[in-house]
């Protein structure tokens, strides 16, 4: 069953991990798709997309730091494919330092791009879909530590607490135009950014899947079905929240 035919969607962070992945389920589930990524493996993923998906998928460079890029990639999507109906914010990065010694810099650098990046694609997107007059669909990739600390955490945790609030007000102000803003927020899933925090802290990813009423980290794909669903009209009447999706281990008490 095809949840997201005749959709548009813009991907970003999407040459790997969780964003490669929903791009793959959104073609799967019939939505034209444009993807981005700051690193040039981005159109080696575009061109398998495009075959797979008879060409309902194209890729472009984008750094989602920059405004004159997101803006770029909007433009784009609506060349290519006439119009934009879903943005996932999905490009991320972790940075983890003591707190007494976390420089400045890698600070400004994981807001730059877990959170103003989300602040300025979301902005292009929106604008883009209140043109269009006809509703829309924001998700944003945050992370269950958003919602709770990590040591190290203090520039990823912070900026992914921020994702929530920026989703928040996404829903409050751009309801009147039906667009919808929504937070995903995944538990340790397998991808290269985990495989890189797993080198550095040894018996960490047995301590998560035993702390996990499933017992096991989430795939990208795990992601990837929520943001389906987040995207299609099942969740039309669905903003300003949070689906946390992390096989329980983030349960609320
Ligand atoms: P990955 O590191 O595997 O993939 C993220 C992608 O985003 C990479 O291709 C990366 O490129 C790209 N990227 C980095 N900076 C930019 C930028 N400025 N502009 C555009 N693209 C950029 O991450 P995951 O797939 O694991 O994570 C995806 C999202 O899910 C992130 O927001 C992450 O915080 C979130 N998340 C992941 C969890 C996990 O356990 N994996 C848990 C909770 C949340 P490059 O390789 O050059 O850095």
């Amino acid at each position: 069953m095809e949840l997201l035919a005749n959709k548009v969607a813009l991907i970003t962070g999407a040459s790997r991990g969780i964003g490669k992945a929903i791009a793959e389920a959104f073609v799967e589930h019939g939505a034209c798709v444009l993807i981005g990524d700051i690193t040039p493996e981005i159109f080696v993923v575009g061109d398998a997309l495009y075959q797979t998906a008879n060409g309902r998928a194209r890729a472009v460079r984008l750094d989602v730091t920059s405004a004159e890029q997101a803006q770029a990639a909007v433009d784009a999507a609506v060349r290519e494919f006439g119009c934009l109906d879903v943005l996932v914010n999905n490009a991320g990065i972790h940075r983890p330092h003591p707190f007494l010694e976390f420089p400045l810099a890698e600070m400004e650098l994981v807001f730059r791009v877990n959170f103003y990046g989300s602040f300025l694609c979301g902005q292009a997107a929106a604008r883009q879909m209140v043109k269009q007059g006809n509703g829309g669909c924001i998700i944003n990739m945050s992370s269950a530590s958003g919602k709770k600390p990590d040591e190290g955490g203090s520039a990823y945790n912070s900026s992914k607490s921020a994702i929530i609030s920026l989703t928040r007000i996404e829903a409050l102000e751009l309801g009147k135009y039906q667009i919808r803003a929504n937070a995903i927020l995944p538990g340790a899933t397998d991808t290269e950014m985990l495989r890189d925090v797993f080198t550095q802290v040894p018996g960490l990813k047995q301590l998560l899947e035993e702390r996990t009423p499933l017992g096991k980290m989430a795939a990208p794909r795990d992601q990837a079905n929520a943001a389906v669903f987040l995207a299609s009209d099942l969740a039309s009447h669905i903003t300003g929240e949070q689906l946390v999706v992390s096989g329980g281990e983030f349960m609320e008490t």
